[in-house]
């Protein structure tokens, strides 16, 4: 009973992590469309649907605990661990690193699934493989629930995402909504005025 990505969408839109309208983003430039995985998140059930994919997706793959990065990912890579009945750990950052901390640790030759929320740039996923691989545990795979690279990230492990959302954005001066005047939005925070 794996959801479509028509039922994804559905899900987004309905607890409104899919949001429509005119959004300044904090790479400051402009969208159309802004997500929030954490809308999503706030719903164990939706948690549990969506990350069955994943956890579907790498069922018959050898994993003895999967990994993610703080915050975004800690409910997904727990959401997964759960369903694959294995441990779950998180790296969180210190000084701008992402480090594994509270005593965690991986092993050698431990199989090490990542989980994330969302991938845009992949920057901390990619932070993550390298904790593993110094640690001399093995990669086992990479699974997120939203694609927002536009097809660009490749994490050179065998990697799945549940849905794809390709990001568009503007910078400010050739920004449509802009010149329509419509009102400029910072999600997660009070309206601005530009
Ligand atoms: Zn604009």
């Amino acid at each position: 009973m794996n959801l479509s990505e028509k039922e994804i969408l559905k899900i987004f839109q309905d607890t409104g992590a899919l949001l429509n309208g005119h959004f300044l983003l904090t790479s400051g430039r402009h969208s159309s469309v802004y997500f929030q995985c954490a809308k999503v998140l706030q719903y164990p059930g939706y948690t549990e649907k969506i990350c069955f994919l994943i956890a579907e997706h790498f069922r018959n793959t050898s994993i003895d605990t999967v990994i993610s990065p703080a915050i975004g990912g800690i409910i997904v890579g727990q959401e997964v661990a759960r369903q694959l009945n294995k441990k779950s750990i998180f790296a969180e950052r210190e000084d701008k690193k992402l480090s594994l901390r509270r005593g965690f640790t991986l092993e050698k030759g431990e199989r090490v699934l990542v989980c994330e929320d969302v991938v845009t740039t992949g920057g901390s996923v990619f932070e993550v493989i390298d904790i593993v691989k110094e640690s001399g545990a093995e990669v086992a795979g990479v699974g997120f629930i939203v694609d927002r690279s536009n097809g660009k990230v490749n994490f050179n492990y065998s990697q799945y995402s549940t849905i794809s959302l390709n990001a568009v954005s503007f910078t400010p001066d050739v920004c449509e909504l802009c010149k329509k005047g419509i009102e400029l939005v910072k999600p997660g925070s009070r309206k601005v005025k530009v």
